[in-house]
């Protein structure tokens, strides 16, 4: 009995874009994608970043420095990639697998595919999860499961929305009925719900043309998943600037007792003697 590849073969070649599988090219991918102006400040927003260098390294990879507030970020802080450990290969590989249809159909078979553990798929997906919901604009550009995801987020009038008909096709080569989403796409311009996002090409292999550009839906995943930036983790760090965690060991009233007085001029008198 042969062994079932876990993957199609077309996405199988997909995978071998470098965004899945050298580190740098991802994250050059992630900073193209979230500052396509070039480098600016998470907190004050300032475009005078400069990149962290240096013999020594050590530093953490792709560190970035505010010359206006001083404050130190990458491209993963305050994202879904925040503080995670994961290889942002991994990242881009799993974002790939959840919204590729045809691609792994669950967290066991996407756990086969990236060599990950099936809990930290989990995690993951929990994270992109967390952050499409949030999203407010029409559904269509992202892969079945997310897009599910976002249909159950959406305002009461929506979940009234005409489903996709079924009907049989007219080639004869094809045997199972089709889906005809015209009364959909029609009912969707009368109930706009926001701006798509449009992918820019980033995640471009070389030698393809925009038209068949296969990486189209992750891109626009990453994007959404980028724009979306966790603003709790934000103000969190905000508040531990203002009240150090080491305060607490600076209180105001001392913890033990001022001695006694007369014990005192006992003690200067022993001294003394
Ligand atoms: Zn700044």
């Amino acid at each position: 009995m042969t062994k079932q590849p876990v993957l199609p073969g077309s996405v199988r070649r997909l995978l071998d874009h470098p965004v899945f599988q050298d580190e740098a090219a991802a994250r050059k991918a992630l900073e193209q994608l979230r500052w396509p102006e070039g480098y600016r400040c998470i907190q004050c927003s300032s475009p005078n970043v400069e990149k962290v260098g240096g013999e020594k390294r050590s530093h953490r990879e792709g560190l970035l420095r505010c010359k206006t507030c001083r404050r130190q970020f990458t491209v993963t802080v305050a994202t879904v990639f925040h503080r995670s450990k994961v290889p942002l290969t991994k990242w881009m590989q799993v974002i790939f697998l959840e919204d590729t249809p045809g691609a792994a159909q669950n967290s066991w078979q996407m756990a086969q595919a990236t060599g990950l553990a099936h809990k930290t798929i989990e995690k993951m997906r929990a994270r992109i999860y967390a952050a499409v919901g949030k999203y407010e604009g029409p559904n269509n550009i992202f892969g079945r499961r997310v897009g599910g995801y976002i249909r159950r987020q959406r305002p009461e009038s929506y979940q009234n929305a005409p489903k996709p008909l079924l009907r049989e096709s007219s080639d004869p080569d094809v045997h199972h009925q089709v889906r005809d989403f015209s009364r959909w796409y029609g009912w969707r311009k009368r109930n706009p719900l926001g701006k798509p996002i449009m992918a820019r090409g980033v995640l471009k292999a070389p030698g393809e043309t925009s038209s068949e550009n296969a990486l189209v839906r992750t891109e626009r995943l990453l994007l959404q998943l980028l724009a979306n930036s966790p603003v709790k983790l934000l103000e969190k760090r905000r508040q531990k600037m203002a009240a150090p965690s080491h305060g607490r060991w600076l209180s105001k009233q001392p913890k033990t007792k001022p001695r006694n007085p007369a014990d005192q001029t006992k003690d200067s008198k022993r001294g003394k003697n």
